[in-house]
């Protein structure tokens, strides 16, 4: 399922009230280097149709468009999430692209949230790790505590080191909410490596944690759901750590 347009919604949830998206990939296609297996846009192959990334400008002009539509209608805005169809610190102008959202946020709904979600490849760019500093959630993925086990899960394109990944995350000094999918697939399941991704989560300590697991077609068949009973089961030693974990099933 890949979205349409840059700025989409509102959509209203419980979790997260009214809520706009910022798709930062093409209108018409997927752009991510990750090639996940449960990814709901579709294999990376499946979604090469349109490569246009919106500018910093078209982000400017739909958001401050949307904005002022809500408010002059007195829609709320909750929050404002960037979750589109691939990896939107891809995006060359990420940076850019946070500093004017926050603006337009501060002038239209300073309450609102703005997250980001991200599978954590560039945290390690120096403009992208401060620009996620900058937002209220950077929500950062992190499935596989090895690279064997990414390479079954998330299959990167090009150079992946977990151990990379997680010495970047160190520097958000836990200031961050790290979500992993827990999910059997053909031959393998979460729980094989959950206690060597349990060791790295006492590392990095985020000030939330989110599990969940899949609830929409995947694009590899045979992938198969945990239950919420199952992944608390699961994750039981850091809930009595003390740590804040979400589950969601
Ligand atoms: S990181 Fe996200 S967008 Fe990229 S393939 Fe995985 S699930 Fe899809």
């Amino acid at each position: 399922m890949l979205r349409e347009t840059t700025v989409f919604g509102p959509i209203f949830s419980r979790r997260l009230g009214s809520s706009l998206g910022i798709n930062l990939l093409p209108q018409q296609g997927k752009i991510c280097n990750f090639d996940c297996v449960y990814c709901e846009c579709g294999w990376n192959k499946d979604g090469r149709g349109d490569t246009k990334l919106p500018s910093a400008a078209d982000v400017r002009l739909a958001l401050q468009t949307k904005l002022e539509e809500c408010a002059s209608a007195g829609i709320p805005i909750d929050s404002i999430t960037f979750s589109g169809d691939g990896e939107p610190t891809l995006n060359p102008e990420f940076p850019e692209i946070i500093d004017l959202t926050l603006a337009l946020r501060d002038l239209y709904y300073p309450l609102a949230k703005v997250s980001v979600l991200t599978n954590a490849t560039r945290v390690g760019v120096p403009a992208v790790f401060e620009a996620l500093k900058l937002v209220d959630n950077a929500i950062l993925k992190l499935d596989a505590p090895t690279d064997a086990q990414a390479a079954l899960v998330n299959r990167p394109a090009g150079e992946y080191h977990v151990a990379d990944v997680v010495e970047s995350l160190k520097r958000f000094e836990g200031n961050f909410v790290l979500q992993t999918m827990f999910l059997k697939g053909p031959g393998w399941a979460t729980e094989d490596w959950v206690k060597e991704w349990m060791d790295i989560v006492r590392v990095l300590r985020p000030r939330e944690v989110m599990v969940y697991t899949i609830d929409r077609e995947t694009p590899m068949a045979g992938l198969k759901k945990y239950t919420v009973e199952e992944m608390r089961a699961l994750v039981q030693p850091l809930i009595d750590e003390g740590l804040t974990i979400q589950i969601k099933g």
